[in-house]
């Protein structure tokens, strides 16, 4: 759900960007499988611009520029659908990522030998001879009455 409204977001952003100034803006890094697509979209896009201009000029009849303007929009919706079909397969297709290699334990079992510093309370051994516990805080050496 929410990967089929971030793409209708995009397409809608996308639609927006291009159509409002095909040209001003450079073009959005493509990713390979889109990259097609969004050269055949930009050509839509720039035809269709074309064709408005023509027809503002006068040069197209009303009939010939509604019917490519349709046209035009036939293959742009093609394309869209394509672009979606794509994202889709991406998505859905994509190997799922490769689990984590099992972290290696930090804790490397502190072999217990003499001269090591055991902590009275919570029995956590330390190499160094240490004030206050590093695991529970409190003091290492036994408070002797
Ligand atoms: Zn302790």
């Amino acid at each position: 759900m929410i990967i089929a409204i971030t793409c209708v977001i995009a397409i809608v952003v996308l639609v927006f960007v291009l159509g409002v100034r095909p040209k001003d803006l450079p073009a959005p890094e493509p990713v390979s499988p889109f990259v097609h697509l969004d050269e055949r979209k930009a050509a839509i896009y720039e035809n269709l611009r074309d064709l408005q201009f023509e027809y503002r000029l006068g040069k197209l009849s009303d009939n010939d520029y509604q019917l490519t303007k349709k046209d035009l929009q036939k293959e742009l919706a093609a394309v869209l659908a394509e672009v979606d079909k794509v994202k889709l397969t991406l998505q859905s297709g994509r190997p799922p990522a490769p689990a984590p290699a099992p972290a290696a334990k930090a804790k490397a079992p502190a072999p217990v030998a003499a001269g090591n510093h055991t902590c009275p309370h919570c029995n956590a051994t330390f190499e160094q001879d240490l004030k206050f516990c590093g695991e529970c805080g409190k003091p290492m050496k036994a408070v002797r009455a």
